[in-house]
C-alpha cells in the first residue's frame, strides 16, 4: 500500500510518493504559485503526475502551514502570499477518487514521528519546529490536541512577556518573538547596524540584512561574545516556555525539529539544563529532549502519514 504526500510551504510544494515503512519512492517539487488558480492547476498536476495509474494508493495526505480544519480539510487560516486560498477545501483540489487528509504542517510532523519516527509508541508528545518562526503540535492520552478552533499546538504563540516584542499574530512577547530564526537575525541585525563589537560586525557591517540564524550560533561557538549573548538570550526564552510546556502537558518526550536544531550540541545542551531546573521541582525527571528522527522526509512522509495512520 502506498499513499501521496503533499507539503505545501510559502516557497516550494513538494510531494512524494511513500510506501507504509514511510520510504519516499518517487518524490518532486514545484515553486509555489501565488496565484491561486494557477496553484490549484499546478497541485492537479502534480498530484496526477506521481499518483500516475497506481491502483494500490490508499489515500492523499496534506501538510499545509496555518490553520486547517482537519474534519472537513478547508484551509481556515494561511499567512503570507498564499492567503486568497483562505476557504478552499483541500480535499476539492486533488483530482482522485481516493481519502485526503490535511493538517497543518507541525501536525503533520509529528503524525510522521509517531508512525516512524521519535514517537514511536508514546503517547504523550510535545514537537517544537524551530525555523523562521516556531510551529508546534501535542499529543496528549494519544490524541492530538486540535482545540475549537484548529488552533491548539501553535506553541509559537506561547505568551512569554506580556510587554514584549509585537509578534506576527498580533500578540506581544510570544516564543516566536524571542526565539526563531527570525527573531535571532533581527536582533544580530540591530546589533550590527548599531556598530556593537563584534565578529559579525566584522563580517557583515556592509550587509547586516544578510546575517543568518546560523552564522550567530557559528559565531557564538567561536567565542564571540555578543553572538553569544543573542544565542543564549534566545535560548533561555525557548527553555522557558518549554518548562512551562512540560508544567501544563507533562510529555514522555520533547521533540525538536527545524533548521535551528542543526546547531546540535550548542543549542541542546544549554537547553536540557536550563529546562532540568525549571521543572525538577515538580516533574521530577529529566524529559528527553530529543531531535526530530524524520528530518528532510518530515514534511511529505509526515504528510502521507496522516492516511496511514487510519489504516492500520
Ligand atoms: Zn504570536
Amino acid at each position: 500500500m502506498k499513499a501521496l504526500g503533499i507539503d505545501i510551504g510559502g516557497t516550494r510544494i513538494k510531494a512524494g510518493l511513500v510506501d507504509r515503512q514511510g520510504r519516499i519512492l518517487r518524490q518532486t517539487a514545484i515553486e509555489t504559485p501565488i496565484d491561486p488558480e494557477e496553484f490549484k492547476q499546478a497541485l492537479a498536476a502534480l498530484i496526477l503526475d506521481l499518483a500516475g495509474r497506481d491502483e494500490e494508493l490508499a489515500g492523499v495526505g496534506i501538510g499545509c502551514k496555518g490553520i486547517i480544519d482537519y474534519e472537513t480539510t478547508r484551509i481556515e487560516v494561511l499567512p503570507g502570499l498564499l492567503r486568497p486560498l483562505e476557504g478552499a477545501l483541500l480535499s476539492e483540489l486533488v483530482p482522485l477518487r481516493v481519502p485526503v487528509r490535511a493538517d497543518n504542517d507541525a501536525k503533520v510532523a509529528l503524525a510522521g514521528e509517531l508512525l516512524w519516527g521519535a514517537a514511536r509508541g508514546r503517547r504523550n508528545v510535545v514537537l517544537l519546529t524551530l525555523g523562521t518562526g516556531v510551529g508546534g503540535a501535542v499529543l496528549a492520552e494519544g490524541k492530538f490536541l486540535r482545540g475549537v478552533g484548529g488552533v491548539a499546538g501553535h506553541l509559537g504563540h506561547y505568551t512569554l512577556e506580556p510587554d514584549g516584542p509585537v509578534c506576527i499574530c498580533g500578540n506581544h512577547g510570544c516564543l516566536e518573538a524571542y526565539f526563531s530564526a527570525d527573531a535571532i537575525e533581527a536582533e544580530a541585525f540591530r546589533a550590527v547596524h548599531a556598530g556593537c563589537i563584534s565578529l559579525l560586525t566584522d563580517r557583515f557591517k556592509q550587509h547586516p540584512e544578510r546575517i543568518t540564524c546560523r552564522d550567530v550560533f557559528d559565531a557564538a561557538s567561536e567565542g564571540d561574545e555578543l553572538a553569544r549573548l543573542i544565542r543564549d538570550r534566545a535560548t533561555r526564552h525557548l527553555a522557558a516556555a518549554i518548562a512551562g510546556l512540560l508544567h501544563i502537558f507533562d510529555p514522555e518526550i520533547v521533540i525538536l525539529g527545524g533548521q535551528i536544531v542543526e546547531a546540535g550540541a550548542a543549542l541542546l545542551e544549554p537547553l536540557e539544563r536550563e529546562v532540568g531546573w525549571r521543572t525538577r521541582g515538580l516533574l521530577r525527571r529529566q524529559v528527553p529532549l530529543v531531535v526530530q528522527q524524520m528530518q528532510d522526509r518530515s514534511g511529505v512522509a509526515g504528510a502521507a502519514a496522516l492516511i496511514f495512520a487510519e489504516n492500520r
